[in-house]
């Protein structure tokens, strides 16, 4: 992870583009690239999509770019806002284990929907 970013945060510098990477902007950025990641997916049932990974290597270049530059902002966002990427992500782990109890939530990913129905 430190030995990306540091790639990262070369290429950035080595073009003057830290001016533009304040906070609210990264995390505009980081939107930006979830649109075109969904765009990726847009109009393709399930079965397409599938098909696509499994024989497309152009899908999956177009799918593994969007990846990459969310996470590349993601990661940006949080070098400029002294978070640690590894930190955050185990502490959210914690926080969303506490919250979502295995016997209660296993299998089911609207629990709203479910209200006053036991889970088997
Ligand atoms: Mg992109």
């Amino acid at each position: 992870m430190k030995e990306i970013l540091e790639r990262i945060l070369k290429f950035r510098d080595e073009r003057g583009w830290k001016k533009f990477h304040k906070p609210k902007e990264l995390a505009a950025s980081i939107a930006i690239e979830v649109g075109e990641l969904l765009e990726v997916f847009q109009w393709l049932s399930e079965e397409e999509v599938k098909k696509l990974l499994e024989e497309n290597e152009g899908f999956r270049e177009r799918l593994r770019e969007e990846i990459a530059d969310i996470l590349i902002y993601t990661l940006i966002l949080a070098h400029e806002t002294g978070i640690e990427p590894r930190e955050a992500i185990l502490r959210k782990i914690e926080v969303n284990r506490r919250k979502y109890p295995v016997n209660e939530y296993y299998g089911v990913a609207r629990m709203d929907l479910l209200e006053g129905r036991k889970v088997e």
